[in-house]
């Protein structure tokens, strides 16, 4: 009861005290004025004042104390609903929450705001770790008794929630910090408490003990059904997880799967990359997938074939040659990298990242039995994570893909070696086949063109023996077209390099060398890009080259020019037989005295001649020449001497007459010329000034000066001569020569053809 009321009550007491004094005085009054008051009156006023006071003052305070206790008792229920209706409340929004910390400040500003706790706090202890997580409503952390309170908490049963003081109970003021604790747990285990502080003078009520006790009770069943929700929430994610897993493990398998058959399927090597850039670029959803092959020689990954955004330029011959490299480091690599900034990536040429617009990359090494194959590279023009999944299928797919190529790999040096057995066993059956030079180098030619698919031009050149320098002798350009030059090639070329160093080389982009161009090698085809050229030699002698050429760049690959170089060995076995077949053949055409031919090199020639003369209607004369008395000087001087003078008088022919003109030895002391293009006219001149030089020739002998003079005659080709009738005819006007006294030229008479 407060004290406004209590004052109320006391002057209502005081009133009803003096108004009933007043009425027995007054009673007292009224009998002195009749005169009837008696002493016994007064005694009576007193007593009665005195019993009616007490009266009075009995029932005032047993009402009052009613009053008293029943206004507390409506206080006491008025709080007990008002906390009822806040723990409802608290018990509806916690229901709706699914948030530890958010439970905590809700149930916390409940006790603070609601119930009238001064502070309360929350403590959570994660189970496992033992760490703490303290919640307040207001933002300072607790105080130090607070925090020995937390320290101290063991977690005591739920069911007795425990109320202490900051200050020992003898000492304890009017005021002091007075807390409750009750521990936050489940069936089996604590996981915190739940702490109010007041400042005051009572201590805490079974009602308000019964409050901390309920929210505690609350907030526990509320963080285990959080912990419930979040468990069964983790445990669906979980599964949805697997399930996805499972679905994607599933999906990457299927296309494993076709990427194998896809590689089982194709029908060449190139058929079978186009066929799997086209398809890790639309698995992967990439720009572009580009293939780069690890080049052995160069120790570099060039790239390949391309498949999406910039392929076309990529596939182009024509594109930059700087950009058909990729850094080496990516294919050292066991695992796919991530590029997440390829401009600054130092593994990628950076113009290559600038032509592709790339703002991710993948790369995937290709790496087969410990032997790097290659990388394929994934380039995204908008930026992209890679999931752990995508990676985890890059991985399988570039080990699927590594072992595709390396079976390719196999199966193509496999053909690389029946190609060269082929090459071989056709220029061994070109060597056994034919002995004649020339069809030697035309098919040695067309053997290597045929062995090595890229070449489109091919070319022969022969060391020419007594001068060193290289001509061409066998070409092959275009579309099965043979020409055949007979040019030295005093410039520098490719072919005169492999000659000069012996060894084999390969050209990949006759452009970026600056040092030679192709116009020496390939002087008909100037759109020439790439060549290989392989020296044909002994240990002992370089006998000339064998170049290919193609119009592509990079046409030609290091197996190929290996093929070239082995071909190239065998070939010069056959060209050295052929050689030495040309020499025999040569020796049986030749005078060995003189050099020159003897008679049955000059009959082949004479008839060739003869026939152009004929079908062109050419003139044509022929000289037959014997030299006078040649028997005596032979007798006189002696066979030594006179096959001095054979030489010398062969010797002066050769000098005397053009390049042209076939000068023969037709036997003993005789000689014979033919002379194509050329009239009797003409030749006459050239008969005469050839017979006073062979006059004017001296030949010192024991002292003596020895001389000699010839015989000449001449006769024209007619119509219808024969080789054979144009001879007869000769020798009729060198016998009439010999006939007029020697040192003479005779002239055929053309008079029996008329
Ligand atoms: P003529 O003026 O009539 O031609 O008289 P000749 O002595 O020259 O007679 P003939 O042409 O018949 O004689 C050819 C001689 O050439 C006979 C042979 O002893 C000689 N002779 C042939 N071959 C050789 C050779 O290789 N060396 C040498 N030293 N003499 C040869
Ligand atoms: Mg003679």
């Amino acid at each position: 009861m407060d004290v406004d009321s209590r004052k109320k009550w006391l002057r209502l007491k005081l009133l009803t005290q003096i108004a009933v004094i007043f009425i027995l005085t007054a009673t007292l009054f009224v009998q002195s004025l009749y005169g009837r008051l008696v002493w016994g009156h007064v005694i009576h006023w007193g007593i009665g004042s005195l019993i009616a006071y007490g009266i009075i003052e009995l029932i005032y305070r047993k009402y009052y104390s009613l009053n008293q206790r029943l206004a507390e008792q409506l206080l006491q229920s008025e709080r007990r609903i008002h906390n009822q209706k806040a723990l409802i409340d608290l018990s509806s929004s916690l229901a709706t929450l699914r948030d530890e910390e958010q439970i905590c400040r809700t149930a916390i500003q409940t006790l603070e705001q609601e119930i009238g706790y001064q502070r309360a706090y929350i403590i959570l202890q994660e189970q496992g770790s033992g760490k703490r997580r303290i919640f307040s409503h207001s933002a300072e952390l607790p105080k130090e008794p607070e925090l020995k309170q937390i320290s101290n908490f063991r977690g005591e049963p739920l069911s007795s929630p425990s109320q202490t003081s900051s200050l020992p109970s003898s000492s304890q003021p009017a005021t002091a910090v007075l807390r409750i604790r009750a521990p936050l747990r489940n069936a089996t285990a604590h996981f915190g408490q739940l702490m109010v502080a007041s400042q005051r003078t009572n201590p805490f009520t079974p009602e308000e003990l019964s409050v901390v006790y309920a929210v505690a009770n609350l907030v526990s069943i509320s963080l285990q059904n959080v912990f419930h929700y979040k468990e069964q929430q983790r445990r669906q994610s979980e599964a949805e997880q697997r399930q996805r897993e499972l679905a994607q493990r599933e999906q990457s398998l299927a296309l494993l799967n076709q990427i194998t058959r896809e590689a089982l399927q194709a029908r060449s090597f190139h058929s079978m990359i186009t066929a799997l850039s086209d398809q890790i670029c639309h698995l992967f959803s990439a720009d572009t997938c580009l293939f780069a092959l690890w080049d052995e020689q160069q120790k570099y990954p060039l790239i390949y074939h391309a498949h999406g955004y910039q392929a076309e330029w990529i596939n182009s011959p024509l594109r930059e040659p700087a950009l058909k490299v990729l850094g080496s480091a990516l294919v050292n690599s066991e695992r796919v990298i991530p590029i997440a900034e390829p401009s600054i990536s130092p593994w990628i040429n950076p113009r290559l990242v600038e032509r592709l617009e790339s703002q991710s990359l993948l790369a995937l090494p290709l790496i087969a039995d410990e032997r790097k194959l290659g990388v394929i590279l994934i380039s995204y023009r908008i930026r992209h994570a890679f999931s752990p999944m995508e990676l985890a299928f890059g991985e399988q797919a570039a080990n699927q893909i590594a072992l595709a190529i390396s079976k390719e790999h196999a199966l193509e040096i496999a053909q690389h070696r029946a190609k060269e057995l082929d090459a071989l066993q056709k220029a061994t059956t070109a060597l056994l086949s034919t002995l004649e030079l020339e069809a030697l180098l035309g098919q040695i030619l067309d053997a290597a063109i045929s062995a090595i698919p890229a070449a489109e031009a091919g070319l022969l050149h022969l060391v020419v023996p007594e001068t060193g320098e290289l001509q061409v002798r066998a070409t092959q350009a275009g579309e099965a077209s043979r020409i055949r030059l007979f040019k030295p090639t005093a410039v520098e070329s490719y072919s005169a390099r492999a000659v000069r160093h012996r060894r084999p080389f390969l050209i990949e982009d006759i452009q970026m060398e600056d040092s030679v161009g192709v116009e020496a090698d390939f002087p008909d085809m100037p759109l020439i890009s790439s060549l290989i050229v392989a020296p044909l030699l002994t240990e002992e002698r370089v006998y000339g080259a064998l170049s290919l050429g193609s119009t592509h760049k990079a046409a030609f690959t290091p197996a190929d020019l290996r093929l070239l170089t082995s071909f190239a060995a065998t070939a010069t076995t056959a060209l050295r037989n052929a050689q030495l077949h040309a020499a025999v053949q040569q020796q049986a055409i030749t005078d060995p005295l003189t050099g020159l031919y003897n008679r049955r090199g000059f009959w082949d020639l004479a008839e060739h001649e003869l026939l152009r003369a004929h079908r062109f209607h050419r003139p044509l004369t022929l000289i037959l020449i014997d030299i006078d008395r040649f028997k005596e000087i032979n007798d006189t001087y002696g066979h030594l001497m006179g096959d001095k003078i054979l030489a010398a008088v062969s010797a002066n022919c050769r000098a005397e007459l053009r390049q042209v003109d076939i000068v023969a030895r037709y036997g003993g002391d005789e000689f014979v010329v033919l002379l194509p293009e050329t009239s009797l006219q003409e030749a006459l001149p050239a008969a005469e000034r050839l017979r006073t030089r062979i006059a004017d020739l001296r030949f010192p002998h024991n002292g003596e000066v020895i001389s000699t003079t010839i015989c000449v005659g001449l006769a024209e080709l007619q119509a219808g001569d024969t080789l054979k009738a144009l001879i007869e005819r000769t020798d009729q006007a060198l016998y009439r020569a010999k006939q007029s006294g020697r040192n003479q030229v005779g002239v055929a008479s053309l008079t029996h053809l008329s």
